[in-house]
């Protein structure tokens, strides 16, 4: 009994890495047809990251990452501060997650936490049950990493494939490859290696747990919609949002960060309004300046996020204040 391994808490979402399929070939259909297991079971199958760590198990859901959004990171971030609060011997934390949503709710984290205990969230491509799965190494290697003095105050954490990888800056960019998460323009933070977690670079955004966003006691987020680009878009989707709701909109718009010319009039008609329209592209890389047009227009540049985390942080941002102009330092901060 070896009393003294570091405390690492490991909380249960579901994904891929907690999912079983037919049979070992089933790298496809598992979503469909498989079973997803809790924390335990799904961290029970590998002595090597209980050989790791001295786990604390928490089981919070066991779905797709599909299914994961505003509720579940609010009710997520509310669990990572109450088992930081009840286990102050924990080093840090370990988030299983599906990687469809991974990016999202990483981000959240990023903007909301309050705790200085490092917090990992790993997914993996191949289910727990197929050939060659990712499942068991990226779990030790999170471990690892919410152990390693070195990843301490580098924000929200993600790591899979053997590298660690900024919340912030850090997307999904393939269906089924191994090396899907990537952070374009800038690459990894680190590596997990045999020999130890390797730290190459410090995020430079302002991160958990020094964040103005205080989501304590919400239930949900203010509505905002993401209106995707394309040739010919008439932007119907902007009024149709805003029926539904919406306080914001992320358009997604064509590189380097415009909308089609109907798509145009309705943001404009949208922002004038008092719907905050904030200008991403749906290139995957690179950044939309708060050029002069968006200025005069009181809408605001995505700065380099992506339109998913944009609409995250215009969602925590819409929290706090309505003003284009504050929400564009945010978007310069974060
Ligand atoms: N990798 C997927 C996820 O994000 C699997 C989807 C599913 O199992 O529903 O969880």
């Amino acid at each position: 009994m070896a009393a003294d391994k570091p405390v690492v808490v490991a909380i249960g979402t579901g994904g891929t890495i907690s999912s079983l399929g037919r049979d070992s070939t089933d790298v496809l259909d598992y979503p469909d047809f498989g079973r997803k297991m809790d924390v335990a079971e799904a961290v029970g199958r590998y002595p090597e990251v209980a050989a790791a760590a001295d786990l604390v198990l928490v089981p919070f859901r066991s779905v797709g990452s599909t299914a994961i959004g505003p509720a579940e990171w609010l009710e997520l971030a509310a669990l990572i501060h109450r088992c930081a609060a009840e286990r102050p011997e924990a080093v840090g934390f370990i988030v299983t997650h599906g990687t469809a949503t991974l990016e999202e709710t990483a981000y959240f984290l990023n903007l909301t936490l309050k705790t200085d205990k490092t917090v990992v969230l790993v997914g993996a491509q191949r289910p727990a049950s197929a050939l060659s799965t990712d499942a068991g190494m990226n779990l030790l290697s999170a471990v690892r990493t919410a152990m390693a003095p070195a990843a301490r105050g580098l924000g929200v954490l993600v790591v899979m494939n053997d590298e660690i990888q900024s919340a912030r800056e850090v997307s999904k960019t393939s269906t089924y490859r191994l090396q899907t998460f990537r952070a374009p323009d800038f690459g990894a933070l680190g590596h997990v290696d045999g020999d130890g977690v390797q730290i190459y670079r410090r995020p430079a955004r302002r991160h958990a747990p020094d964040t103005e966003f205080d989501v304590a006691g919400r239930g949900s987020l203010p509505r905002v919609d993401i209106v995707y680009s394309y040739g010919g878009g008439d932007g119907a989707a902007v009024d149709a949002y805003i029926a539904a709701g919406a306080k914001g909109i992320v358009s997604a718009g064509l590189a380097p960060g415009i909308p089609t010319p109907l798509e145009r009039e309705r943001l404009e008609a949208a922002a004038a309004a008092g719907i905050v329209v904030v200008q991403s592209s749906r290139a995957g890389s690179g950044r939309v300046a708060p050029r002069h047009y968006l200025r005069q227009k009181a809408m605001v540049g995505a700065d380099n996020l992506n339109p998913q985390k944009a609409r995250v942080l215009l969602s925590l941002a819409l929290t706090l204040t309505r003003d284009p102009a504050e929400i564009q330092r945010l978007f310069e901060t974060y």
